[in-house]
């Protein structure tokens, strides 16, 4: 019988059909439980949401879907037409490059001394000349 590294831990183990150690298997079998129960209650749940909420990598989601272990109603073509956080891949609206956690997030490490400054309210000014011989002001750069 064929001795094998797993995957995932990288232990030693005789290989028999798959790719990783048989503690690690079970590990994993409980992971797929958890995502399949997941998406029980979820049914539209994306492949980021169960990243997001079970704590499972990314790629091994991608290969249970791919082997038909797990269902997801959006495929992953659709969903890499959506706009997505660039921190966590969550869905946002287009031309958005973070979604609003991730924005706070990075607001806040960004340290105290950006935090204190205000935002610079647009200030109102009035026209000058309100009359019919208005002039348009050209730009001056
Ligand atoms: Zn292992
Ligand atoms: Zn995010």
């Amino acid at each position: 019988m064929a001795l094998a590294n797993c995957r995932k831990c990288g232990k030693i183990y005789r290989r028999i059909t798959v790719d990783i150690c048989p503690q690690c298997q079970k590990e994993e079998d409980e992971e797929l439980r958890d995502a399949q129960d997941y998406l029980r209650s979820h049914p539209r749940a994306t492949i980021y949401e169960l990243v997001d909420e079970l704590d499972i990598e990314q790629p091994l989601i991608g290969r249970w879907v791919e082997e038909g272990r797990l269902t997801l109603i959006k495929d992953l073509e659709e969903e890499a037409s959506v706009p997505r956080c660039a921190g966590c891949g969550r869905e946002i609206k287009e031309g958005q490059t973070y979604c609003r956690t991730c924005l706070f997030k990075k607001l806040q490490s960004k340290g105290p001394q950006k935090n204190t400054e205000p935002e610079k309210e647009p200030v109102h000014e009035k026209p000058e000349i309100q009359s019919s011989g208005m002039h348009y002001k050209r730009h001056i750069p």
